[in-house]
């Protein structure tokens, strides 16, 4: 008899198929006469009811399911009175693969706290929350290659180790094989990299955008999807020190094809989600309003689902820096000196509690920020007739801030080797990266996702370790 999984037989499943399935006990509830097993093997939010007879079942092997246990049965499915789901298994034999001693197994079929999960990371994905967002999580990454595929996009893989410190992001992992006890120096008593393993100081890297913009020079439209890594001590809900980045870059594209396609890519990716997760999105929305109910009724978010449709169904606000800038000082909260940061005209550079109130409170809508002052900005981006703003362009999301970093790239070699002498960053060092305004220049954008601040949005988890399987944060590195 061959393996079915929980999710075929719950949506397909007859009575009278014979069918033998392998998952985890969540729960064991009954009597001496019959006992009700529900069985999860990672495919569904739902279990399979397994009903077992006690009087023909093995007393000594049922002692041994219990919560956590690995187990396999065999029997027929039968149509269910009142499991919740259509069908439910006739247990006519079971296998104890792997038992879970109930005094130490650390999950038992109760809340647990989001905190005590984290500690137990390894264990974590076999509660339903956890077991929901590893699915999502799954179908988002599917999504995201799809649209690309679907739109003719090549996917690239830029290096994860590199020698770049280009974005100027500053705040990165050194990749090294020297003795930290004992490492070589040069004569002016530097360490001397060049005895390092790549003969130069190495990095791991904080964005594929650099080498992105290379591969778009070539094959007009592509994108990365990878982990970046970032040595920032910010311990927010929002940051990650290894995170994963989609980041496309195409030739040929303005800023407004730019923002365009980042509407449309995130539009698709929520669509998506709705489309196929529906079972997963249910859970985690009564899990949302279980956890916001003692929230005074303003502080509550909008239902999962219901704000899911709502961002499909209506279209980003466009705005620029300065009108931003604007509606933020002669807000309510800048005037009432609400804000932790005071927002003081041209040049402030936007917190999260900005982003938010603009988000949230003014539009109550998705936002695209664009022409920001070029002081705020990298390098690379593309400068405005003005002299003083760049083509940037950030979109704001609700409960999140800043999900999408992107702009339009300079294209003029001298206009960008001007930049880059202005900003101390080193031309010599990037001559590769030089080469694409050298030969055969064009206008270009791209733009970086935050994956797990999708994630966030979309599963409507409020902290950002929660929704990758093993975070990695300051002074956390387990398993
Ligand atoms: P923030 O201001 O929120 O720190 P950033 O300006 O540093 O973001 P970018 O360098 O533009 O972000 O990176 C592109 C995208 O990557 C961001 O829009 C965000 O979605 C995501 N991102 C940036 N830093 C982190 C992090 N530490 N953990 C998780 N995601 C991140
Ligand atoms: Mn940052």
């Amino acid at each position: 008899m061959t393996r079915s999984k929980v999710v075929e037989l719950l949506n397909n499943g007859n009575a009278g198929d014979s069918v033998t399935v392998y998952g985890w006990v969540r729960t064991k509830r009954g009597n001496k006469q019959i006992n009700f097993v529900a069985l999860n093997d990672g495919s569904t939010i739902n279990n399979l009811q397994v009903v077992v007879d006690m009087e023909k079942a093995d007393e000594a092997v049922m002692k041994k399911v219990t919560t956590g246990a690995a187990v396999a049965v065999s029997g027929t499915l039968t149509e269910s009175q009142g499991s919740g789901q259509n069908i439910e298994l006739n247990g006519e034999s079971i296998e104890v693969l792997g038992e879970a001693n109930p005094e130490k197994y650390p999950l038992q079929p109760k809340r647990h706290s989001l905190e005590f999960l984290r500690e137990i990371a390894h264990l974590r994905m076999r509660t339903n929350l956890f077991g929901s967002i590893s699915r999502l999580r799954h179908a988002m990454i599917f999504a995201v290659h799809e649209f690309f595929n679907s739109k003719g996009f090549i996917n690239v893989h830029t290096p994860i180790i590199t020698a770049s410190d280009a974005e100027g992001a500053g705040e990165m992992f050194r990749v090294t094989t020297l003795d930290a006890k004992n490492p070589p120096l040069t004569e002016e008593g530097e360490i001397d990299w060049k005895q390092d393993f790549f003969g130069k100081a190495t990095n791991l890297t904080v964005s594929g955008q650099l080498e992105g913009e290379l591969a778009a020079m070539a094959m007009g439209e592509i994108y990365t999807f990878g982990p970046t890594f970032r040595a920032e001590n910010s311990n927010t809900t929002r940051h990650l020190s290894e995170f994963w980045m989609i980041e496309p870059e195409m030739a040929f594209y303005d800023i407004v094809d730019n923002m365009d396609l980042a509407e449309e890519f995130l539009k698709y990716l929520i669509k998506y989600a709705l489309d196929n997760c529906m079972d997963d999105l249910k859970f985690l929305s009564q899990r949302l309003q279980q956890e916001e109910k003692n929230k005074p009724q303003a502080e509550r978010s909008m239902e999962l689902i219901e704000k899911l449709e709502f961002v499909l169904a209506n279209d980003f606000v466009r705005l620029t820096y300065t009108e931003a800038i604007n509606i933020l000082e002669n807000s309510k909260p800048n005037k009432k000196k609400k804000f932790q940061y005071p927002v003081e005209g041209f040049g402030t550079d936007l917190q999260s509690e900005h982003e938010r109130y603009l988000v949230e409170k003014h539009f109550k809508k998705p936002v695209i920020l664009t022409d920001y002052p070029a002081s705020i900005k990298a390098f690379y981006m593309k400068e405005n007739e003005d002299g003083k703003t760049v083509r940037a362009m950030d979109i704001l999301f609700p409960g999140i801030g800043e999900i999408v970093g992107g702009s339009q790239r300079e294209e003029n070699l001298d206009v960008l080797e001007a930049k880059m002498d202005k900003m101390g960053v080193p031309k010599e060092e990037m001559s590769w990266y030089l080469d694409t305004r050298r030969f055969g220049s064009a206008v270009h954008s791209g733009f970086g996702l935050g994956f797990e601040r999708l994630m966030l949005f979309v599963s409507g988890m409020t902290n950002i370790r929660d929704v990758i399987p093993f975070p990695r944060a300051p002074k956390q590195a387990e398993f």
